[in-house]
């Protein structure tokens, strides 16, 4: 039926844009399926506390590999379930696939201490979060401070009437919440007034140039100081080599997560990852200097 109402609506679009309509309609059915068939995974990747070398927690990320597509990019798929309304169900999926592994991993005595999870702003149009988050917490044995939300800027600029009451909600609960890609979006220092916020998260860009760009550490310096200054936890995003450790290490920021530590892994992945983690993190410094 989609297909017919496209092509009455779109008669005048060109082959090429036709067979890119056609492609993404067969991405979103394949997405709904994927989502309802358990063909998603979780990635996890670790975030390392600077100063003390330890491990903060792990960041989950959606996977989807497709039999006959191959992988699929969060990239590709995020925009596409936030426009075909699957955005929602996918946020709810990871929250229980990601306490659902944390229980697993304390079960058997792998030493994770809280799991960040990404949620779209329509998570926040729901008013039913809070307490599915509850009855999570509630199946897993685990407490609100086992999980972090990580929000975007997008979600406090949304002018949803339920949003402001979501967002109390979950803070009531004592779950952390965490702004994500810090500095890419609009007003960031007027809403850290207004927010709940635990976590900063400085967005990659910022940390890709910073060491080749004395304007840039500038910037860097700058977040650290203020999320020194409002108590809040700083976490670097995207840290891919030892000039940049070392840049962060010396402005005094919290946390950093990226590929010099660690790409995403299964969590299987993970796990022995977490095992190895202190002669991984002597090796790496070993390497660094
Ligand atoms: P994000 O939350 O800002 O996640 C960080 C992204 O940076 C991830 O991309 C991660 O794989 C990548 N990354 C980590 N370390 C490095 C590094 O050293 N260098 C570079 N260049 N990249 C690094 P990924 O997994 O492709 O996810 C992209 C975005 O998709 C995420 O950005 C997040 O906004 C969204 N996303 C992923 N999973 C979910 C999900 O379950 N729900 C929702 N709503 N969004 C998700
Ligand atoms: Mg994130
Ligand atoms: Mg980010
Ligand atoms: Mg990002």
């Amino acid at each position: 039926q989609a297909k017919a109402v496209n092509r009455g609506r779109f008669s005048f679009f060109s082959e090429e844009m036709n067979s890119m309509a056609q492609e993404r309609l067969a991405l979103e059915g394949a997405l709904r399926d994927a989502l309802r068939g358990g063909l998603f995974e979780l990635h996890y990747q670790p975030q390392i506390r600077l100063r003390e070398h330890t491990l903060h927690g792990v960041e989950a990320l959606a996977r989807w590999h497709d039999a006959q597509l191959g992988q699929i990019s969060p990239g590709r798929f995020i925009p596409i379930a936030e426009e075909c309304g699957l955005i929602g169900e996918l946020g709810k999926w990871a929250l229980e696939e990601a306490c659902f592994q944390l229980a697993d991993w304390r079960r058997r005595g792998i030493q994770v201490p809280c799991i960040s999870v990404n949620l779209s702003a329509t998570n926040f149009h729901d008013l039913d979060l809070p307490q599915f988050v509850t009855g999570l917490l509630r199946r897993y044995s685990l407490v609100p401070t086992d999980l972090t939300l990580e929000i975007t800027e997008t979600v406090l600029m949304d002018t949803n009437p339920s949003t402001n009451q979501t967002i109390a909600a979950v803070h009531a609960l004592g779950i952390p919440l965490a702004m994500d890609d810090f500095g890419t979006g609009y007003s960031s220092l007027g809403y850290l007034r207004k927010l709940p916020v635990s976590e900063l998260k400085l967005d990659q860009s910022f940390v890709r140039d910073m060491a080749k760009d004395d304007a840039v550490s500038a910037l860097t310096n700058a977040v650290i100081r203020i999320g020194e200054s409002l108590k809040l936890t700083v976490v670097a995003e995207g840290v891919e080599d030892a000039d940049q450790y070392q840049l962060l290490l010396s402005q005094g920021c919290d946390v950093a997560q990226g590929y010099y530590f660690s790409r995403p892994m299964a969590a299987d992945e993970l796990e022995r990852w977490v095992r190895d983690f202190r002669a991984n993190l002597n090796e790496e410094a070993g390497q660094a200097t």
